[in-house]
């Protein structure tokens, strides 16, 4: 079958085992929640305008991702009404949120068309731009005086394009000038109804930003999203550079990287963007505030901690919510092998961080309260000791959660981070894992936060977490660092796997064994070095035996890799 030209890469047969077999259902809340009923006309006329300024973001998204996305989506929707085999395309391209995606289990993408693949640089960069040629187009466009382009073309608000031998740079407020207006119109509509007075102010500056080509503007939004802590509602505009595989290559040629050094050019990928809308659960939200404190503690038990600022030290301005969710668009919605559970904005290499501003940490109610316990149930049979079944509680993987998500606030900072190009978002999960585990203990005595079986539930929990259903990619980070914990921990005993190769877990040795890895990787970070990370995540993410034993029981329990998020706005 043709859409728009295109012929199908998948049977309609193969299509069938993704959806019934193969693709789980999140549900997002809908206008017959409790809390959503509850709002009073002005406020929910508010959310009717920003779950527009939503869908507009997922355009934008759309484009950022692949040239023929929103192309081809016209046209599968289109051809959906009469053929059921585009129907089942159209389910598994709004899954992906895009034309192809990796689905977490496959090493390649799964690709909806022939002859329709994404490249490293998605729609970012052009399509047939190598990685040597964008090295030795910056080298000639620096030697040359056009330092002030390869500035732009380096930052992450820029869709980057050729022009003649040479290379320019279209600032995404030029570039998606239509469909940023639109946004920014809906959001001042919002900010209008909205009774709250905080987050009116900060729909202003966000619509503001998405008008001018002016970073500064981003900061300003982003500092008055940052401080929402007792607003009970959330809008957020995402901006993640995890999709651009492309830009950190730049670090790999010695020349180019000795020139970006002297013109001391920031380097950072490309933000795609996305949008999330809710609702702020006070329950949920008051469960993960008490964490909160630990954070300046733990910011003096880093290993090496005089060599960097941590960015607690810069702003202890971090705020924390538990979202029910209405919508996420764009970036959000590309599920591709996973999607997020929760997420602490503004990364490091946004102005707004680096001049002081906070950072807000949004955790996903629904994302989370989505798990299979049948399955998990038989998991546990086939792979973990009986004596550890009583420590298992998917709810208790929350408390591992939110220190990871603290932990990104620890530790080297920026510069450090983005030196090690490819392998800086690897090193950086993997951190950020490394601290939860490592401080746990700590912060359950110092805080009084968790009793010793809690804290065994979070071990273990967290350590079943690390399964893996496939040999992760690089490209997966989150994975990867999965893989090298899991590692380490056989390596140093704290797990093994008896005769019948079922899980043991030595308690008593987490803390020690993890604090010596969080160690090593925190030395990884100030190496700056691309080949020390390259080493050790080598080192550390081998794919042994028992993993491949682990992945084969997940495959016979039936892996649901595919994600279809069920919107009833
Ligand atoms: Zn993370």
């Amino acid at each position: 079958m043709q859409i728009d030209g295109y012929e199908l890469n998948l049977t309609e047969e193969q299509l069938d085992d993704i959806i019934q077999n193969q693709m789980r259902d999140i549900e997002l809340i809908g206008p017959d929640f409790e809390a959503f009923q509850n709002l009073g006309e002005n406020d929910k006329k508010a959310f009717e305008h920003l779950l527009n300024a939503a869908k507009i973001v997922n355009d934008v998204a759309l484009e950022q991702d692949h040239p023929l996305n929103k192309k081809i989506k016209k046209a599968l929707k289109e051809a959906s009404k009469t053929s059921s085999y585009a129907q089942k395309a159209y389910t598994l391209f709004k899954s992906f949120n895009g034309v192809a995606g990796l689905n977490g289990i496959d090493p390649k993408p799964i690709e909806i068309f022939k002859g329709i693949h994404s490249s490293d640089g998605k729609n970012f960069y052009p399509e047939d731009l190598s990685q040597d040629e964008f090295c030795s187009i910056l080298i000639q466009m620096l030697e040359t005086g056009h330092i002030d382009e390869v500035r732009k073309i380096l930052s992450n608000r820029t869709m980057v394009r050729k022009d003649g031998h040479l290379l320019k740079a279209i600032d995404y407020t030029e570039y998606f000038e239509k469909e940023f207006s639109n946004a920014a119109n809906e959001m001042e509509v919002a900010a209008h109804y909205t009774t709250d007075h905080q987050f009116k102010d900060f729909l202003s500056w966000q619509a503001q930003a998405f008008l001018q080509n002016n970073e500064d503007m981003d900061m300003l939004a982003d500092k008055h999203w940052a401080v929402l802590q007792n607003c009970p509602f959330e809008f957020t505009i995402s901006r993640e550079n995890y999709e651009d595989e492309f830009t950190g290559c730049v670090f790999s040629n010695p020349r180019l990287k000795q020139l970006i050094e002297d013109y001391q050019i920031k380097v950072n990928p490309k933000d795609t963007l996305g949008c999330r809308v809710g609702l702020v659960n006070k329950k949920g939200t008051d469960l993960i505030l008490k964490s909160k404190d630990t954070l300046p503690y733990l910011a003096k038990l880093m290993p090496y901690r005089e060599m960097y600022t941590q960015t607690i030290e810069k702003d202890s301005k971090q705020t924390m919510v538990d979202v029910d969710l209405m919508a996420l668009t764009g970036d959000y919605a590309m599920c591709r092998g996973g999607i997020t559970t929760a997420q602490n904005l503004p990364n490091g290499d946004k102005l707004s961080v680096q001049t002081g501003g906070g950072r807000r940490n949004v955790y996903h109610r629904q994302v989370r309260f989505s798990t299979d316990e049948e399955r998990s149930k038989k998991l546990l049979n086939t792979l973990v000791a009986s004596e550890f079944h009583q420590y298992y509680d998917a709810g208790m993987r929350h408390h591992f959660v939110i220190g990871h998500e603290n932990g990104h606030s620890l530790g080297p900072d920026n510069n450090f981070k983005n030196a090690l190009g490819m392998y800086a978002h690897t090193i950086e999960e993997h951190k950020a894992n490394t601290i939860s585990i490592a401080f746990i203990q700590e912060v359950a005595k110092t805080f009084g936060l968790y009793n010793d079986f809690e804290l065994k539930q979070i071990y273990t929990s967290w350590i079943v977490s690390l399964f893996l259903k496939a040999k992760p990619v690089l490209s997966k980070p989150h994975r990867v660092a999965d893989l090298i914990e899991f590692n380490y921990l056989l390596k140093n005993n704290v797990i093994f796997f008896d005769s019948e190769n079922k899980l043991h877990i030595r308690f008593e040795k987490i803390t020690e064994v993890m604090q010596k890895l969080l160690d090593d990787t925190i030395s990884v970070q100030l190496s700056k070095s691309v080949q020390t990370a390259q080493d050790f995540v080598e080192k550390w993410s081998e794919w042994s035996e028992i993993s491949d034993y682990i992945a084969n029981v997940q495959k016979q329990l039936g892996n649901k890799p595919y994600i279809r998020l069920i919107t009833k706005f």
